[in-house]
C-alpha cells in the first residue's frame, strides 16, 4: 500500500510510516514545512511527526484524542507493528480554528468513522480536500474492528458540501474529480448498509449475510490481521448503525 505525506505552501499534512522514518527525513530535508497536521492518530500518518517536527521546528497540530494518543507510546497489534513500525511519541498540539500559510487556509473538518479522530482539511481557494483515511476507493471491502460506518456516512456528506476537485487521500489520491469519487463511495456504502439491512431483517446474522449477498471475505487481510480487518466487521458496523 502507497502511503502519501502532502507538502503544500510550507504546510506538511501527514507524515508517513516510521520503517520509512530516513527516507522520508531525507525527502523533506531542503524543503520549508512551517506547520504540520495529521488526519488519524494511526501510525502510517504520524510514524514520523516526532522526527520531522523536530528537524524543521514545526509545530504538529492533530485532533485532542490523537495529541493524547501520540504523547506516549501507544501499543500495537503485531501486524501493525510489522507494516508501519512504532511511532516516537510526540508532543502535538490540538487544531486551532485554521492554519494559514503564506497563500492559503487550511480548515480541519471532523470526518470521524475510520477512527475517531480522523481529520481532513480542506484548502478553498484550490479545492483541495486532504482527506487521510477518509476515501481510500471507490469501493471497499473490509473495516477495522473499531471503524464506524454510519459516522463514515455522516463525514462523507459533511465533505460532499465542499467543491472539492483534489482528493489528497492518504492512499489513493485523485488530483481532479475528487467530489465525483467521494460520491461514488458514499453510493457504495449507502446500498452495502441498505442491503445489510434488508438481509438482517430476514433474520440473518453477520456471517449468514455474507453468504447470501454473495460478497467475499477478504480472507488473507483478516488472516494476516487476526480478525482486526474483515468483511464481518464491515458488516457488523452496518447492524450497529442499522439499530442506532
Ligand atoms: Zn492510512
Amino acid at each position: 500500500m502507497t502511503v502519501y505525506c502532502w507538502l503544500f505552501d510550507n504546510v506538511l499534512v501527514d507524515t508517513g510510516l516510521g520503517h520509512m522514518r530516513n527516507d522520508v527525513v531525507a525527502a523533506l530535508d531542503h524543503e520549508r514545512i512551517d506547520t504540520i497536521l495529521l488526519t488519524p492518530s494511526h501510525e502510517d500518518h504520524s510514524g514520523n511527526a516526532a522526527a520531522l517536527g523536530r528537524r524543521h521546528q514545526a509545530p504538529v497540530y492533530a485532533h485532542p484524542h490523537t495529541v493524547r494518543r501520540v504523547s506516549r507510546r501507544f501499543s500495537m497489534l503485531p501486524y501493525r507493528h510489522l507494516v508501519w513500525g512504532q511511532i516516537q511519541p510526540l508532543e502535538a498540539l490540538p487544531l486551532p480554528d485554521s492554519v494559514t500559510s503564506s497563500h492559503s487556509r487550511f480548515v480541519p473538518i471532523p470526518t470521524p468513522g475510520h477512527s475517531i479522530d480522523h481529520m481532513s482539511f480542506w484548502v478553498e481557494e484550490q479545492g483541495a480536500l486532504f482527506s487521510g483515511d477518509l476515501y481510500l476507493g471507490d469501493r471497499i471491502k473490509y473495516f477495522r474492528e473499531n471503524e464506524d460506518i454510519g459516522q463514515e456516512l455522516a463525514s462523507l456528506r459533511r465533505v460532499l458540501a465542499l467543491d472539492v476537485g483534489m482528493l489528497l487521500c492518504g492512499h489513493r489520491p485523485h488530483p481532479t474529480g475528487g467530489r465525483e469519487r467521494l460520491a461514488r463511495k458514499l453510493a457504495f456504502l449507502e446500498e452495502f448498509v441498505g442491503e445489510v439491512g434488508r438481509l438482517q431483517a430476514r433474520g440473518l446474522d453477520a456471517e449468514a449475510i455474507i453468504k447470501k449477498a454473495g460478497w467475499r471475505e477478504a480472507r488473507l487481510v483478516k488472516w494476516f490481521t487476526f480478525g482486526d480487518a474483515s468483511l464481518v466487521n464491515m458488516v457488523r458496523s452496518a447492524m450497529r448503525s442499522l439499530a442506532n
